[in-house]
């Protein structure tokens, strides 16, 4: 494999402490990076990088470690847009909608969804995402649990067995026996598929001794658990995702002062979803609380059908930095690194030397412009492993 130079960077985040202006981010100006066996191998300013078997010179535009967008639903049939339209003239949103998508999935069949999960993967390559999780929970049976996981590992290593999205209709007057499916059958099918357990744990979904059943089963099935967390009201979410060890708690909306200060004690990454609340129009978490707290926050488009139907990691940074009140470092930082670490990769969402040569190249002079100028598309080309995927 032959190496190459990507030069005249005008601006270069690095997410690496070690390089640049001492900032989280890792600043480089006027910078120029090597890519060598799809990993980067070397960093610093255009005027001494070595010589690389081709050059690509992006005229002075910045370039960011690729999206890594930690919480999506992407292996799903149909859409919702008559129920979003509805929720607009005034209707609540409630877990029960999922339903109408369970059953579209089983429906569909593997190639039909399969075929969905790449228009949205490609969808969100364009928008700079280079590293994306991807959740079954629209089969909640044996069968399409473990069809669902089989097309998601086609795209991502980055899998979740979410069987506990919600009780499916069919067992909604003996819930106990559902949960008995998921930690017995369908964790055993879907396990050899995925990386990663979740719990959707809230009122209306799974309760806190559910959701730990749940993530135990999975953790001695060999898989990590993550959870949907405090969304909807208070609630056990974050408390179990501590118990339990999770790498993330995802939503982190309604929080007491223990759940924030549990959060940063077992070091579980919050996960914020500002799509979700903006296509909801619900409450922004406070992500404020959570940075000045020591928290780690992540930022992900939690993309599916139902409450947020958006792949775009630069509108999210948009909403966190206008809604949140985050820095468009702060903003930029979740939406790479925090990603990475809610999915426990250190070779992803930096470009420090060694890291995975995973970039997005802008069509503007900084970053502060994917949250300065929202809803461009600024984004002009995505690589991953020195790659171009867009
Ligand atoms: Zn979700």
């Amino acid at each position: 494999m032959s190496s190459l130079l990507v030069s005249n960077i005008g601006e270069l985040v690095t997410n690496d402490l070690s390089l640049g202006d001492g900032s989280p981010l890792g600043l480089v100006s006027d910078a120029a990076l090597v890519v060598d066996g799809g990993r980067v191998s070397w960093v610093g300013r255009r005027d001494h990088a070595p010589a690389a078997d081709s050059v690509l010179d992006v005229d002075g535009v910045a370039v960011i470690p690729g999206f890594v967008d930690s919480h999506s639903h992407l292996v799903f049939a149909g859409d919702r847009a008559e129920e979003f339209a509805a929720r607009m003239a005034g209707r609540a949103y409630s877990a029960g909608g999922i339903a109408t998508t369970v059953e579209a999935t089983r429906q569909a069949p593997d190639e039909a969804l399969a075929a969905n999960v790449a228009r949205l993967v490609g969808e969100m390559a364009r928008q700079g995402t280079t590293t994306v999780e991807i959740k079954s929970g629209y089969g909640l049976t044996v069968v399409d649990e473990a069809r669902s996981l089989a097309v998601a590992a086609d795209f991502t290593a980055e899998t979740t067995f979410l069987g506990a999205h919600v009780v499916p209709p069919e067992y909604v007057d003996d819930p106990a026996s559902y949960v008995d499916l998921v930690t017995g059958p369908m964790l055993t099918a879907a396990a050899p598929h995925a990386k990663w357990i979740d719990v959707f744990c809230e009122r209306g979904a799974f309760d806190a001794g559910q959701a730990r059943a749940i993530l135990t089963a999975g953790l001695a099935a060999g898989l990590q658990p993550r959870v949907h967390a405090n969304q909807l009201g208070p609630g056990a979410g974050v408390t179990v995702a501590c118990e339990v060890g999770a790498a993330a708690a995802d939503h982190c909306t309604y929080l007491t002062d223990d759940d924030v200060a549990d959060l940063r004690d077992a070091a579980v990454v919050a996960t914020l979803l500002p799509g979700v609340d903006f296509s909801t129009r619900s409450p922004y978490p406070n992500a404020r609380r959570l940075l000045g707290a020591g928290v780690t926050v992540a930022l992900a488009t939690d993309c599916n059908p139902g409450s947020c139907y958006t792949s775009s990691m630069p509108l999210c940074i948009a909403l966190a930095v206008r809604e949140m009140r985050m820095t468009p470092a702060e903003a930029l930082w979740a939406a790479t690194a925090g990603g990475a670490a809610a999915l426990r990769r250190d070779d992803v969402g930096r470009l420090g030397v060694g890291a995975s040569a995973d970039f997005a190249v802008l069509d503007a002079p900084s970053y502060t412009h994917l949250a300065y100028r929202p809803g461009v598309p600024l984004v002009v080309a995505a690589y991953r492993r020195g790659q171009r995927l867009a």
